[in-house]
């Protein structure tokens, strides 16, 4: 979900106070151009029939066309892992509370979070949420935490199951599903409701780094045989607040994740990431109480493609109609 900017330049110490306001002028007329240029992609995959507007920012149904290559992307993405032989696991879009909490993920994107709540009350209860409603007031105030978390990250559930002591060799697992990140936008490369596909292992600290590692060949490969255009740059997540400043130094200076960017507004605007690759270290293991074969705290690393992201890429890159794609881009996708 990070837009990282590889053209990005710093901005000098000694700059004039008339040299700030004219670069604030610039970054103000770039922000305005790449907001024109995602309400123009937009406009294109609705009207072209590619996505549907379901009236909140960063939902969408999705047609036959955007079905038809988000499954080719997602088998295309299944057979570029195959040599993993990974362990097929899948999970409701939707965490408890207590495995949820293991993952700190709070207490870094609380932002992003949301929960699910449900109705506990009696008649009068009732009776007072639809008079509320009557009124045209908000109701969902009448409504209880469900102990239930959409889920942000589809491997979140996975750490889990795993408690305990791995075999040797540790354990591989492809795991897809849903993933809610609460940040309504109209960038149609930014949804609120999405799906990833991961390839996850957990095993020793050099395991752990070799999958993150030598997958990233592998996905950088896949993505540009779709005719797209790839950088491979170090992550830069929106870690919350003060705090999350810090957090997200240490993920660049200690190059934990990668992210797969692609210049989907041009070489001029930020290039958006379509997949990452993810070291966690020992931060599940730790968390959930996972052991190598020898006693060691176990590491984990996951390689993410973000399906709708790299389906939308393709339509900006190669036009809403996957009749007229490059063959070579079709023969790749195996369309
Ligand atoms: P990460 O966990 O690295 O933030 O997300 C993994 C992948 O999911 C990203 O590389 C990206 O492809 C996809 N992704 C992340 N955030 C969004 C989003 O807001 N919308 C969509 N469509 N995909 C996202
Ligand atoms: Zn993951």
């Amino acid at each position: 979900m990070t837009i990282t900017d590889p053209t990005h330049t710093a901005t000098t110490a000694h700059a004039a106070s008339e040299a700030t306001h004219a670069s604030e002028a610039a970054h103000a007329s770039e922000a305005a151009d790449i907001d024109v240029a995602r309400a123009a992609l937009r406009a294109r995959l609705l009207d072209d029939g590619v996505l549907i507007d379901l009236g909140s920012p960063g939902l969408y149904g999705r047609t036959g066309v955007f079905t038809r290559v988000y499954d080719a992307v997602d088998a295309a993405a299944v057979r570029s892992q195959a040599d993993l032989d990974a362990d097929v696991l899948r999970f409701p879009p939707v965490e408890p509370l207590a495995a949820f909490e293991q993952t700190d993920y709070i207490a870094s994107f609380p932002d992003l979070a949301a929960s699910i709540s449900g109705f506990t009350g009696d008649d009068r209860t009732h009776r007072a949420l639809l008079a509320a409603r009557e009124r045209g007031e908000r109701w969902e105030s009448f409504l209880q935490p469900a102990d239930l978390m959409l889920t942000p990250a589809v491997c979140h559930p996975v750490y889990g199951l795993v408690t305990g002591t791995l075999p040797d060799g540790g354990r591989m697992f492809d795991i897809v599903g849903d993933s809610f990140r609460r940040e309504p936008s109209l960038d149609p490369m930014r949804l609120q409701a999405f799906h990833m596909h991961e390839f996850v292992h957990i095993g020793t600290p050099a395991t752990a780094q070799q999958h993150r590692d030598g997958r990233i060949p592998v996905m950088r490969e896949l993505l540009e045989s779709f005719g797209l255009e790839i950088d491979v740059v170090p992550a830069n997540d929106p870690f919350f607040g003060r705090v999350g400043q810090m957090l997200a130094r240490n993920q660049v200076e200690q190059s934990l994740k990668f992210e797969f960017v692609t210049p989907v507004y041009g070489h001029d605007h930020p290039w958006t990431a379509i997949s990452s690759a993810n070291l966690h270290e020992d931060h599940f293991g730790t968390s959930f109480a996972i052991r190598t074969a020898d006693g060691e705290v176990a590491h984990s690393a996951c390689i993410a493609f973000g399906l709708e992201r790299i389906t939308i890429a393709l339509f900006a890159a190669h036009g809403t109609d996957p009749d007229a794609w490059p063959t070579e881009v079709l023969a790749a996708l195996g369309l």
